[in-house]
């Protein structure tokens, strides 16, 4: 009998974190000095790489824009600019300002405020702003406000459907879903896995190939139909 038929969902996942744990250690997620830094970020590195938002971020320090009401009241086409580094600019820009609003509205730009507020409250609040999704608002929910949500991440997708533990073509509320109800999450651990799983990502499964031979978890069984699917398992 092999490891997947005696490991249910919940002890692959629990697993998964344990070897990718081993091999990363702490990744220091989310690499900022505010938490009105860690949510720019959140919302800058959607479709780029994290160097590129990094300059932004960079580049608002050197301005003068690192605040809510800074960013709120900056005119729009130089906060843009400011910020080019990190690619759809234009588009981004008017999120910073539109969250900025927001933040300004529901609590006079003080994020303790909003840290102590209900998860579910301040995540149907955050999905309210024009232009955030599911995925930034998480991000937010978890980085800046410490509260335990799964970022269900397209990299935590695609790893856990390569281990048949969800469908390929899972919306986003069900992989969260899955991960909520079969991993022990803390606000660290909620953290943790998702660092690990984006790094898994990028380096190992890849969209194209899944490099199972150099991954932390090519040793972990993938359920009956995908062995042998990438070719590397
Ligand atoms: S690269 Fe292979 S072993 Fe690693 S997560 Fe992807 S499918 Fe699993």
């Amino acid at each position: 009998m092999g490891k997947w038929r005696v490991m249910n969902k919940g002890m692959v996942l629990h697993r998964m974190h344990e070897l990718l744990e081993g091999h990363f250690g702490d990744l220091g997620w989310w690499p900022a000095d505010t938490p009105f830094e860690m949510i720019i970020g959140a919302v800058l590195t959607q479709n780029t790489a994290w160097r590129n938002v990094e300059t932004a971020i960079k580049n608002l320090k050197e301005c003068g824009l690192m605040d809510i009401e800074k960013i709120e009241r900056e005119e729009p086409s130089h906060l843009a600019a400011v910020i080019r580094s990190s690619g759809y600019h234009r588009v981004k820009s008017a999120k910073l300002q539109e969250l900025s609003r927001y933040l300004i509205a529901e609590c006079g730009g003080d994020l303790k405020k909003m840290e102590a507020r209900d998860m579910k409250d301040l995540r149907c609040g955050l999905l309210g702003v024009k232009g955030v999704g599911p995925e930034t608002a998480d991000s937010i929910l978890l980085y800046a406000f410490g509260k335990p949500v799964f970022v269900a991440s397209a990299y935590a997708k695609r790893v856990f459907s390569r281990h048949r533990l969800i469908d390929e073509d899972s919306p986003y509320d069900l992989v969260q879903t899955f991960v909520h109800e079969n991993f022990d999450g803390t606000t660290k651990r909620f953290n943790q896995l998702h660092a690990f799983l984006v790094e898994t990502g990028k380096k190992f499964c890849k969209k194209k190939r899944a490099l199972c031979g150099e991954c932390p978890l090519g040793g972990l069984a993938r359920g009956p139909k995908e062995r042998n699917h990438h070719g590397h398992c």
